[in-house]
């Protein structure tokens, strides 16, 4: 069984019909915020490039937090028929697209009042200093929040479980695709122009998933915004005591030997193998904290937390 975090289903609480955002004599401006590892840039550069396209004055600005993932990225895109300033003033955002939850409230003040459309992830990635406590099942520092509590602050948003629909298309690295289509439905350019560019920028083996995932992600708000409102997403809690048993599933074709979670791990479970993989050297000291999985910047560690009627089979 997968954790009790990511399993949650989509869930969406649109409030208006669906709202098309287009450059007629103002700039359109969205915002892109996630963290490092996460493609923040990819989807304002593949935004950017359409707009460019089309015929649009463009302006894109980026700031980098840490290298590595964990530090905060956002990106600004304005495009028009004339732009004049890369950023965009708080309170200005039409579209607001979080690639990660706590990052998407932190910006949201900068949305338009009433109108502003947020589109955000519900993939968590708690930062090492909110887990100090490292006893399994200690609360952690992080947004208490829930979407439904969110959303009634904003004209129309949608918490699209990106992280999870990518996962299952056998790429988790395609969330941030997945998002894209969920943009795409809120501004007026076809899918085939965006389809286009998205294949123009990827590499060309991932371009069949990243594809599909941007049709799920188109989709999924589609249905969104038709369907009735439902899941609310719980807060995240690292792994419980037993009886979870943790299981790390660690992809070596995606290791980069790093060696991130063998510094980060508060457990100093892990190791560079022979071959600079990690690996799980002491596994009876794995509390399933999960800080290893969110800091690695290559996805390439996934931590199980068995239940109980899994173990009883
Ligand atoms: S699993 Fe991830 S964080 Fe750990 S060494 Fe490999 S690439 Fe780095
Ligand atoms: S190996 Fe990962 S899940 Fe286990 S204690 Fe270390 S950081 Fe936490």
């Amino acid at each position: 069984m997968r954790d009790p975090v990511t399993t949650v289903r989509p869930a969406a609480w649109p409030k208006t019909p669906a709202l098309k955002v287009g450059p007629a004599d103002d700039a359109c401006n969205v915002l892109i915020v996630g963290v490092g590892g996460q493609g923040v840039i990819m989807v304002s550069k593949v935004l950017a490039l359409l707009a460019q396209s089309q015929g649009f004055e463009v302006k894109q600005s980026e700031v980098h937090g840490m290298a590595k993932r964990g530090g905060s990225v956002f990106s600004h895109v304005r495009f028009g028929k004339r732009v004049w300033s890369p950023t965009i003033p708080k309170g200005d955002v039409d579209i607001l697209v979080a690639l990660e939850w706590a990052e998407g409230l932190r910006w949201l003040p900068f949305l338009k009042a009433g109108s502003g459309i947020f589109i955000c992830d519900t993939k968590r990635i708690v930062p090492p200093f909110a887990c100090l406590n490292r006893k399994p099942g200690a609360p952690m520092r992080y947004s208490k929040e829930t979407p439904a509590e969110v959303v009634a602050h904003v004209g129309e948003a949608y918490a699209i479980d990106a992280t999870d629909m990518a996962e299952q298309l056998g790429n988790e690295r395609a969330a941030n695709v997945v998002l894209l289509g969920a943009l795409s439905t809120a501004l007026d350019f076809s899918s085939t122009d965006w389809e286009r560019t998205v294949a123009e920028f990827v590499p060309k083996k991932t371009i069949p998933v990243n594809l599909e995932a941007f049709r799920r992600g188109r989709g999924w708000i589609e249905d969104a915004r038709t369907s009735t409102p439902a899941v609310d997403v719980p807060a995240p809690t690292p792994a419980t005591a037993a009886p979870y048993r943790i299981r790390l599933d660690i992809n070596p074709a995606w290791c980069k030997s790093c060696d991130i979670c063998v510094k980060m791990c508060p457990e100093r479970c892990l190791i560079l193998n022979a071959e600079r993989i990690a690996e799980l050297a002491a596994p009876d000291k794995c509390t399933g904290c999960r800080l290893c999985e969110w800091l690695c910047p290559d996805f390439a560690i996934r931590v199980n937390l068995d239940a109980p009627e899994a173990l009883a089979r």
